[in-house]
């Protein structure tokens, strides 16, 4: 089952969509009487805190690595994965294309397009649940946005500030109705 990567920068809204996401995903299952499994995988599901994105890169590698590791553990013919981080370092996405490929499943990568000044207002509405303004600063330096024309970010479905939904719908024909690829595909 497909590898969904959510990508954008700190409080974009990426969680929101992405429960929307598996909410659309669950529905539709069920309606097709499938019963594929679907994992949100984030910070609070790996218990990591925003504290982990404090000054230091190490704690932050650690983060991708549990990332990582979570769903290249969690991957499979049968289970779909929303990887719900910020995703925002282009080697890294590279990286969970790469275990897409290596189960032979799609994925697709959903960006939340949302400018520098409306993810810093929507920051400091969470108050104490939101970044700090250095680490938010410093997250905000160092995002590589998507670009469709990288195989690992394609097929891209960028999602705006003031769109009312998640165009789910086409998500769903690029990821699963399109049939798997086989292993070992060379690109
Ligand atoms: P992220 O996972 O990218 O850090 P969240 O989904 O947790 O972002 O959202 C961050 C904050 O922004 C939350 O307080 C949420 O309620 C708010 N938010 C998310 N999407 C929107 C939206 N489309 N319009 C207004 N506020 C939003
Ligand atoms: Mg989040």
């Amino acid at each position: 089952m497909p590898l969904v990567i959510i990508s954008g920068l700190p409080s974009s809204g990426k969680t929101t969509r992405a429960k929307e996401i598996l909410n659309y995903f669950n529905d539709r299952f069920n309606r097709e009487r499938q019963t594929n499994r679907i994992h949100l995988i984030n910070d609070e599901s790996l218990g990591i805190s925003k504290d982990s994105y404090q000054d230091t890169r190490v704690d932050e590698q650690h983060s991708r690595g549990a990332m990582l590791s979570a769903v290249e553990r969690l991957l499979s013919k049968d289970d779909l994965i929303i990887a719900d981080g910020m995703n925002y370092i282009k080697g890294f996405r590279y990286q969970l294309y790469c275990v897409a490929r290596a189960v032979g499943t799609p994925h697709c990568v959903v960006y939340c397009g949302v400018s520098i000044d409306t993810a810093r207002e929507w920051n400091t509405k969470r108050g104490a649940e939101g970044y700090g303004s250095t680490v938010f600063n410093e997250l905000v330096s160092r995002f590589e946005e998507p670009d469709d024309r990288n195989r690992w970010d394609s097929p891209l479905f960028t999602v705006l500030s003031d769109d009312t939904s998640v165009s789910c719908d086409a998500i769903w024909d690029a990821v699963i109705v399109r049939s798997p690829k086989p292993p070992n595909q060379s690109t």
